[in-house]
Order: C-alpha cells, then sequence, then structure tokens
C-alpha cells in the first residue's frame, strides 16, 4: 500500500476500518522518510520513538472505543511550534537546544484528538523568509524538483506533505508562510482568521499578524484539522471567542450563485504568464460550477510589501528582545553582562533575523515613528477597508498565490528585495486579518505547481473551504504526486 499517496481522510477511512494500526502507518510513514527524506530535507527532527508511542496509545484509545477526530493519523509540526519535551529551534542557533516545557495549545488539542507526531520541519529562521533557506541548519528542496526552494517560511511542512511524509501538518502564518509554501509545493494551506486559532505556544514572530493553519493535500483534510485547532483559547487573550462553525459539514453547501471578485492589481507586473493563464482557468471552472466573476479593485495593494517590512520587522525586534542570553537558549559568556549580550545575540542569530531587528528597532525609535511605523500602521488601516469595499461587492475574492513558480534554490537569497516581492499577494491578507486558503490549480509547463487563492471576509472560513473543495472536486490536482 502507497499510504504516502493517501490524504488524510483516507488514511483516517483505512484506520477506522481496522485494515491498518496506527502502528503499521506511523512505520510506514517513518521508514519512508527515513528513505526520502536525505532529498528533500522538510524535517529538522524526526521523532520516532515518541510517535510509535503515540500510536499505540492511539491503537489501544480505539480498540477501546474511542472515536477521537484525528485518531491515530500522523502529522509533521513547523518547528516554530511547540511541543513539550521536544527541542524547539525555530531553525536558529538561538534555540538549537530549547526545549519547551510544555505544550502550544494546537498540540493539547491536536494529542486529544489523537494525533501522532513524526517530527518538526524545517523553516526561515524564527519564520522569516520565503524559501527556507534562511534555516540555520540547511536548505529544505522541493519535491517537483529538488534543485527548487519549497517556499517559506513553512516549506519544510509544505514539502513534507507534498513528498506524502505525512497527509498534514501544521505551519503558521505571518505574510504568506503558509500560502506560499503550499502554492509552490502543489498543496493546500489555509490562513485562518486572525484570532481564529490560538497561538499559545507559537514562538512569536510579528504578534498583530501570526496565526497557525494546517498544510494538507486536500481541503477536507484542512477542514478536518482546522475543526480540532479553532477556538477561544484563554492562554491567548486574541483568540477570539466565537463558535467554532462545523467546516466538514458545510463543505458540501451550495456556492452556486456565489460572487467571486478577482482584483485588477493581483495581475500586474511581475506575475508569470504561466500562472496567470492558470488562474484564468481556474476563474473559468468557477464560472461552470454558477459563480459569477466580478472585477474588484483593492487600490492599496501596491503599498502592502512596504507596509509589511516595517510593521512586521517592528513586532520582531520586539518579540526577539528576550533571546538575551539569559531567559532561552544560547548563551555566549562575556567580560560583562553587555558583552555576554552581544557575543550571544550576535552569534546566535543569523543574518535575515538581524537585518529585521535593525529595520524594526530603527522604525520604532523616536524621531523615525511617525515617519515609518505610524505610517505603515495608517496604510494597513486601508489596505484593510479595501478588503471591506470589495467584500460588500463579492462573497470571495480570487487570485495567484504568488507571482512565480517556486524558484531555483540560491537565485534570490543575496537579494532581500527580490526574495520580499514573491510575498506580494500573500502580505495584504495578513494585514487585515481575513481568510485566504491557497490550493493547486495547475502545473506549468516544466511540471511545477501552481497555487491559487481563495480569500473571504473574518471568519469566513466555512464558505471558503466550501468554495475550495468544490473547486477541488472538480478538478482533482490532488492527485497528481511528485515521484520522490
Ligand atoms: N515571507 C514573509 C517574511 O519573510 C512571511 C513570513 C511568514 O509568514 N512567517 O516575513
Amino acid at each position: 500500500m502507497d499510504w504516502h499517496k493517501l490524504p488524510l481522510t483516507e488514511q483516517l477511512a483505512k484506520l477506522k476500518a481496522g485494515e491498518v494500526s496506527s502502528v503499521e502507518l506511523a512505520k510506514a510513514l517513518l521508514s519512508f522518510i527515513e528513505e526520502k527524506d536525505q532529498k528533500i530535507k522538510a524535517f529538522i527532527k524526526v521523532t520516532k520513538e515518541e510517535a510509535l508511542k503515540q500510536a499505540e496509545e492511539a491503537d489501544e484509545r480505539r480498540r477501546k472505543g474511542d472515536n477521537a477526530p484525528l485518531l491515530g493519523v500522523p502529522l509533521a509540526i513547523k518547528d516554530n511550534i511547540c511541543i513539550k519535551g521536544v527541542e524547539t529551534t525555530c531553525a536558529s542557533k538561538m534555540l538549537e537546544n530549547f526545549v519547551p516545557p510544555f505544550d502550544a495549545t494546537v498540540i493539547t488539542k491536536l494529542k486529544e484528538a489523537g494525533a501522532v507526531f513524526l517530527g518538526k520541519t524545517n523553516l526561515d529562521e524564527f519564520a522569516m523568509g520565503s524559501s527556507t533557506e534562511n534555516s540555520a541548519f540547511f536548505p529544505t528542496h522541493n519535491p517537483w524538483d529538488v534543485e527548487r526552494v519549497p517556499g517559506g517560511s513553512s516549506g519544510g511542512s509544505a514539502a513534507a506533505v507534498a513528498a506524502g511524509f505525512c497527509a498534514g501538518a501544521l505551519g503558521s502564518d505571518t505574510g504568506g508562510s503558509i500560502r506560499q509554501p503550499a502554492s509552490f509545493c502543489g498543496v493546500v494551506g489555509l490562513k485562518p482568521t486572525y484570532g481564529r486559532v490560538s497561538r499559545y505556544g507559537l514562538v512569536a514572530f510579528a504578534s498583530s499578524l501570526d496565526q497557525i493553519g494546517p498544510i494538507t493535500r486536500t481541503v477536507k483534510d484542512t477542514a478536518l484539522i482546522l475543526q480540532v485547532i479553532a477556538g477561544k483559547d484563554p492562554m491567548d487573550s486574541t483568540s477570539v471567542p466565537k463558535e467554532v462553525p462545523n467546516y466538514l459539514e458545510e463543505l458540501n453547501m451550495d456556492i452556486s450563485g456565489a460572487k467571486i471578485g478577482v482584483p485588477e492589481e493581483y495581475f500586474g507586473e511581475g506575475l508569470s504568464d504561466e500562472v496567470r493563464e492558470k488562474i484564468e482557468d481556474a476563474l473559468k471552472v468557477f464560472e461552470k460550477l454558477g459563480c459569477q466573476i466580478k472585477k474588484v479593485s483593492l487600490p492599496h495593494t501596491p503599498y502592502a510589501v512596504a507596509a509589511y517590512y516595517i510593521i512586521a520587522p517592528a513586532e520582531a525586534s520586539s518579540n526577539l528582545a528576550r533571546y538575551d542570553g539569559v531567559k532561552y537558549g544560547l548563551r555566549v559568556e562575556g567580560k560583562d553582562l553587555i558583552d555576554m549580550y552581544k557575543k550571544t545575540r550576535s552569534q546566535g542569530f543569523g543574518p535575515e533575523v538581524k537585518r529585521r531587528i535593525m529595520i524594526g528597532t530603527y522604525a520604532l525609535s523616536a524621531g523615525y515613528y511617525d515617519a515609518y511605523y505610524k505610517k505603515a500602521s495608517q496604510v494597513r488601516t486601508l489596505i484593510s477597508q479595501d478588503f471591506a469595499n470589495a467584500f460588500e461587492e463579492v462573497d470571495f475574492i480570487v487570485g495567484p498565490a504568488a507571482p512565480t513558480p517556486a524558484f531555483k534554490i540560491g537565485e534570490r537569497i543575496s537579494d532581500p528585495l527580490q526574495m520580499y516581492l514573491s510575498d506580494i499577494y500573500t502580505i495584504s491578507v495578513n494585514l487585515a486579518g481575513i481568510v485566504a486558503l491557497s490550493l493547486p490549480c495547475g502545473f506549468t509547463s516544466q511540471g511545477l505547481p501552481v497555487g491559487m487563492q481563495i480569500m473571504g471576509p473574518h471568519f469566513s472560513e466555512t464558505k471558503v473551504l466550501a468554495l475550495g473543495h468544490k473547486f477541488e472536486e472538480e478538478t482533482k490536482f490532488y492527485e497528481k504526486y511528485p515521484e520522490v
């Protein structure tokens, strides 16, 4: 049985039917990882022993009649989300030996739901990047073409799902880090509404933007994971006390007649022809499904990248102040306290993290605050208003998830601006705090996956997932698998 080719829902059905035990499934995937991850390098750490123990427990629970929603299913977790007793490195030397004494709320929930954790996946250091090349340890390779990046920062999670190491993973998305890698790797990724999923136990990057979300092969699987991890958490005051709908049940809701907005600003300069073509094909599929396509405008889109690269570094410079050699992780001794701080932070952080701390500190400093941070915050409000205006006319907004397919490893690493531009279509969503789903909508002539983004208003996950599900049922791009 090719377990690695099955979506999560199908693995689960076979577990339920007793056709496979969780231990057998975990073993099959672990040996597939052992064989193939040398090439992909999706995992920073594979937690084999823990996984097998969790799988045994899951089998035991099932024997006792437990029917928890993810019972016995193996998942992978981005290495900036804490699992008690397992190193959480954020792909940084700073946290190389950090072992969290607690579970993130999403992990607690997944454990209750019966999930098994195969390991921690690679990312750009502290989730800062778009290619996973900023990992302090090694880059991850795209399963569709190992010379290319998997995207970032959740590149390890997206590559793991694409390669079939697991059918589901968690990522985090501050400016596109779930959706852009999902698009590069031909898988599905959801950035939920800000406040839908607790961030307790997610290592903070930019707290007004960060969200945790699922990465899977199908929209249905994303709905299943979201169902488990969504909801108010007393440990995260930004999580919203709003009832969690039944996403799975609503997947088949009627979406005919839905109005889909297509923003002209998402089809301008920098968009590759092949991506444009695939998105245009996708729009025809929506028309066939009975949706109405309408032009809309999000006029402040051209300022999103600039605003984000002030706001996110500003918040990061504050969040990362805690890594001082005293509280967490690395400590490099010096001749006095200040010297110890300097040495620890100079040696612990990589170049991109340092760049962000410097930009952020500058943008927040007296005399520059109004010109940079305040201005960027004002632009952020305008971007939110753009979406609010558009959603008065349409139910969804559809466009490309990234301007190009996966680029080559090394191609953009020395040009931060080029790298930042790969987030041009994802960043506005975080600034506005709305929902967006990235899902495969075709392949280029070179066989590289192209991702489409479906955006919806705050807390419209139900509808966005339903629309995505209809599209994937019609097109079935998820059936294509990269022979790794
Ligand atoms: N690529 C963006 C950045 O480098 C987004 C990262 C993210 O969403 N974590 O900031």
